[in-house]
């Protein structure tokens, strides 16, 4: 198997990419640590990948808490003794312009969606330099790349995001450690929904943001899942500071 016994770390993974990626690396033989607010997707995350495993752990934890990535990657290296994978997909979208958004809110975007990838890659790159390996993957949009209306502190939040994976891959490539972002189009997951029941036009929100794909439908939280498998697993080896595109084109 692709992940076999491999120490995975994942943000968010109790709804949408972030779940269907732990499910999927779970699949691949990966021991998994799931992270996520939501007790309720966790549990269900869990149920999906089989009660009774070994090789999965929970944490409600709150990504944006610096307290909390370093409890929860200690507790994974007192577990498992090693981190080998993380990947970041917790994030909010509140939308919002610059005139509209509220100064909490701009806050509290950049505090889960930046800082919250920032925190859990600090927590982690002690133990990979240590093991002289280690795969970080991180969740940016398209929308950081083309922009959207109505929605500037996630879409700067993401940006963001791009820039630090980046930043990651040049200074840790010395210890063999890895970093890229994933870039995903829209993806048919909670967070999509929220985004579109948001706009005072549902229906012709999402019909044009479904326009903005030439392949003409929103994407699986599966097909990014499997962009991930790739960037964790040794198959990616040569593959570090990448912006790895999944949005239907
Ligand atoms: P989602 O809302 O389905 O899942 C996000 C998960 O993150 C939820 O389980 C939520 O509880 C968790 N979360 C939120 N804040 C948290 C916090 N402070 N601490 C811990 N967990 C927290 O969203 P998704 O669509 O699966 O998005 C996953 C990633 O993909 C995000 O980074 C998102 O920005 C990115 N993305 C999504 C889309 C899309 O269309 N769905 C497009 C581009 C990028």
């Amino acid at each position: 198997m692709k992940l076999d016994g491999r120490v995975s770390v994942i943000t968010g993974a109790g709804s949408g990419i972030g779940a269907a990626t732990a499910i999927l690396f779970a699949s691949g033989g990966a021991r998994v640590a799931l992270v996520d607010l939501d007790d309720k997707g966790l549990q269900e995350v869990r149920r999906e990948i089989g009660a009774g495993r070994a090789s999965v752990l929970e944490f409600k934890e709150d990504v944006s808490d610096s307290g909390a990535a370093e409890r929860t990657i200690q507790a994974v290296v007192r577990e498992w003794g090693i981190v080998e994978v993380l990947v970041t997909s917790a994030a909010i979208s509140t939308g919002g312009t610059v005139t509209t958004i509220t100064e909490k809110d701009w806050d509290r975007v950049f505090a889960v969606n930046t800082k919250g990838t920032f925190l859990w890659a600090r927590a982690v790159l002690p133990h990979m330099i240590r093991a002289g390996r280690g795969s970080i993957i991180t969740l940016a949009s398209q929308l950081a790349l083309a922009a959207g209306r109505g929605s500037a502190p996630y879409v700067a939040s993401k940006g963001a995001v791009i820039s630090l994976t980046r930043s990651i891959a040049l200074d840790y490539a010395q210890y063999g450690v890895r970093a890229n972002v994933i870039i995903p189009g829209a993806i048919e997951t909670p967070m999509l929904e929220r985004s579109f029941v948001r706009k005072a036009d549902p229906e012709a929100a999402r019909e044009c943001s479904r326009q903005r794909h030439p392949l003409g439908r929103f994407g699986t939280p599966q097909e990014v899942a499997y962009a991930a498998l790739y960037l964790a697993s040794d198959d990616s080896s040569f593959t570090t500071g990448a912006q790895f595109v999944v949005d239907g084109g």
